[in-house]
């Protein structure tokens, strides 16, 4: 196999590692979008409590897990942000999923969410086999 070669920041980043960083960063950024503010906003019950719309449970917003502080209420796409059949396709959809509009956000507790996000990556990493598996041939 053989190595990509460093096209951006002066030669020093892959193409890959350019996508990485600014997806991280507009990820970052969507946490000031107002419909996410609002998700998380119209979830609250009363003070550090959420419903999450996975379970269906009362959650604290954050939870202790071995003997470290973790934040326990996430607002969620409904529909991913990257399809998890097809991958990232571009920068269009990728901004237009990721700031979204509220219909496609919900509040999912921790576990709720690591179920998810888990669920999307088992399916990402067995199309990524698939397409490998392909190109071998
Ligand atoms: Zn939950």
């Amino acid at each position: 196999m053989t190595k990509a070669p460093k096209t951006r920041a002066s030669g020093t980043m892959t193409e890959s590692a350019f996508i990485t960083f600014v997806k991280g960063h507009l990820r970052r950024a969507s946490r000031f979008w107002k419909p996410i503010t609002d998700t998380i906003k119209n979830a609250r019950v009363r003070k550090g409590v959420y419903l999450c719309n996975g379970c269906k449970q009362e959650v604290t917003a954050s939870i202790v897990i071995e003997g470290k502080r973790v934040k326990n209420v996430f607002c969620d796409h409904i529909n991913p942000v990257v399809d998890p059949e097809t991958g990232f396709s571009g920068w269009d959809s990728f901004v237009n999923n990721l700031y979204c509009e509220s219909d496609n956000l919900q509040l999912l507790c921790k576990s709720c969410h690591d179920l998810k996000s888990k669920a999307e990556r088992s399916i990402r990493s067995n199309n990524k086999k698939e397409q490998n598996d392909q190109t071998e041939i």
